[in-house]
């Protein structure tokens, strides 16, 4: 999958190069490519923002570099989403994360300062995303959180399979169960012994129960479309 994003901070990104991303990038798993928007500035000193019309505080980013170097990174037709940072957008949840880790192509456009120019967005963006109902001072943190999270989906990147599949916000729609490892008492707790007599399947319901009364303790509502028996219906709902 290739991944490009574009910043007028390319240094923020060092993170990616560390870890299960920094592995999977070094295993030709993924491709993502920082590019400068700076460079593609006409203006004589490169500068990338400027007053907004209308007054107000805060800069805006330019139309002009922007434009430019989406189109010289992600020229039309775009076989993938091309996507703006932004606290107005679309809500990042593990359901989109999901559909955006089956794109081929994924470009990601970082704002700052007051956010960008409309008409970029109008003229070259086909989704905004938010991770969260919060501001932060640019795109680049929302966009490796972004990037982060479709990685981890993509066959190969994690371990096995199994370790997206079972957790949080995953198929099911629950909340993960506690999970414990040596020593067997920790400053007085102990593992709880289901998870120590080997037998499979009190594990898995011992699990199961666990992750119902975390859901419903925490985020009751995900209960409402998570994938319940009748019986679990009767107890959680
Ligand atoms: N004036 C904008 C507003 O009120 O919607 C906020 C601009 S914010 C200070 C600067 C940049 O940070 C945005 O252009 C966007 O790229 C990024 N950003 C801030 N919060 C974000 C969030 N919750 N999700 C995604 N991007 C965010």
């Amino acid at each position: 999958m290739r991944i490009d994003v574009l910043t007028i901070f390319p240094d923020m990104f060092a993170p990616l190069e560390h870890s299960i991303i920094g592995r999977a990038r070094a295993n030709e798993l993924l491709d993502v490519r920082i590019t400068d928007i700076r460079p593609f500035s006409k203006r004589k000193h490169k500068n990338t923002d400027d007053y907004p019309y209308g007054g107000g505080a805060g800069m805006l980013m330019l139309a002009q570099p922007i434009a430019d170097a989406i189109r010289a990174v992600a020229p039309e037709p775009y076989p993938g989403k091309r996507i703006y940072m932004s606290p107005r957008g679309q809500l990042l949840t593990q359901n989109l994360v999901r559909d955006l880790s089956r794109e081929p192509a994924l470009l990601l456009l970082c704002g700052h300062y007051e956010g960008i120019d409309q008409r970029v967005v109008d003229r070259y963006i086909d989704l905004e995303i938010s991770i969260g109902d919060y501001v932060v001072t640019g795109g680049e943190l929302p966009a490796m959180v972004l990037i982060d999270a479709v990685a981890r989906l993509r066959e190969g990147v994690l371990g096995s399979d199994q370790s997206a599949a079972d957790e949080s916000h995953g198929a099911g729609g629950l909340l993960e169960y506690p999970h414990y490892t040596r020593p067997q008492v920790f400053e007085g707790m102990k593992v709880p012994d289901v998870l120590i007599n080997g037998d499979h399947a009190r594990i898995a319901a011992w699990r199961r129960e666990q992750s119902l009364r975390v859901t419903a303790e925490r985020r009751p509502d995900l209960l409402k479309t998570a994938d319940l028996t009748d019986k679990e219906r009767e107890i959680w709902l």
